[in-house]
């Protein structure tokens, strides 16, 4: 193995330190930052991330409170009680986690929250942001992978990075903040023609499909720098990346594993932002995302 691994889970312990200081803070002046979360139906994975998530929250001192609903509660209901957490003074973060079951229209949900508390950064008016370059909630995934490029010096400036995957939750907001910082940036997905010749183009590849091992060392410029968003579950239970790992070791200089890599980097970037949620609340100087240079 010739790459040097980017260690998600100590980065995000880093951020988790931050994030506990921050919230502590509020603490000192009379607010105590709260996420709600709202899973509806019973999807096992689901409610693995869910309590992930709220787990997070509670360690580093946060309020965090799950709201289960069943999977035939109607839409007007969940917008109503969105709405209702949208009131709450004492919920600075919500977040409802997908996929919806049918017939949900997730976009119209997320539409309901309000995009002060969109801490997941999916409502237009945080993509807009996004967009425009300007600070808002960003989306936790490709947020959390700048922060990690960002904690190992990573400069994305003027490199040409690669995007596998366009999905709205990760491949387009992670372009968007490439571009942004500066990079180059070339998505790729389903119907990309010759795929391996775009990829080895990359001085960066962020892997988001979806599917084990698809990326290869035969597809990876020597040298590059390779981050694997994908989490794929094994026929042995298992979870690895969409990246051949120990192939793309040897090849890349930095690479993320799977577990340990860009998983533990969403999860802080989510408490960072019901931190920073409740520090514009309380009227707190907030350290608000901006562009990377
Ligand atoms: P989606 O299924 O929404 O998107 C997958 C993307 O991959 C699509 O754009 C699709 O193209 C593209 N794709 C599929 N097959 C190919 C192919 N053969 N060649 C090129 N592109 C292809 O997935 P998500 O973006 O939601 O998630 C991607 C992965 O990241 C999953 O494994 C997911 O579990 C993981 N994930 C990890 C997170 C973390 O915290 N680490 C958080 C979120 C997701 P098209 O658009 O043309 O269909």
């Amino acid at each position: 193995m010739n790459a040097r691994i980017i260690d998600g889970k100590a980065i995000a312990a880093d951020i988790a330190i931050e994030n506990a200081l921050r919230a502590a803070r509020l603490r000192d002046a009379g607010t105590v930052p709260g996420l709600a979360v709202v899973i509806v139906g019973d999807d096992p994975a689901s409610k693995v991330y869910v309590r992930n998530k709220a787990l997070a929250c509670e360690k580093a001192g946060l309020n965090s409170w799950v709201h289960a609903l069943p999977a035939n509660t109607p839409q007007e209901r969940l917008i109503a009680f969105l709405r209702s957490l949208n009131a709450d003074p004492t919920v600075h973060g919500i977040l409802v986690q997908l996929p919806l079951p049918r017939p949900l229209d997730a976009r119209a949900v997320i539409e309901a929250i309000d995009p002060a508390k969109d801490v997941d950064g999916f409502h237009y008016q945080n993509v807009g942001a996004l967009v425009v370059g300007d600070p808002a909630f960003y989306p936790c995934t490709p947020w959390g992978v700048m922060k990690m490029l960002e904690h190992e010096g990573v400069g994305v400036e003027g490199m040409h990075a690669v995007i596998v995957g366009r999905s709205t939750i990760v491949g387009k907001p992670m372009a968007l903040m490439l571009v942004n910082a500066g990079a180059t940036v070339t998505v790729c997905h389903s119907k990309t023609r010759d795929l391996p010749a775009v990829t080895r183009q990359a001085d960066l590849l962020v892997a988001a499909v979806g599917k084990a091992r698809m990326i290869g060392a035969d597809m990876v410029k020597p040298g590059a720098v390779v981050i694997d968003v994908g989490i794929n579950r094994l026929p042995d239970g298992k979870l690895c990346g969409d990246v051949d790992y120990e192939a793309v070791a040897k090849v890349a200089s930095r690479i993320t594993p799977v577990p340990g890599g860009v998983g533990p980097m969403t999860i802080a970037m989510l408490v960072a932002n019901t931190v920073r949620g409740a520090e514009k609340a309380a009227g707190l100087a907030a350290p608000m995302p901006t562009r990377i240079a």
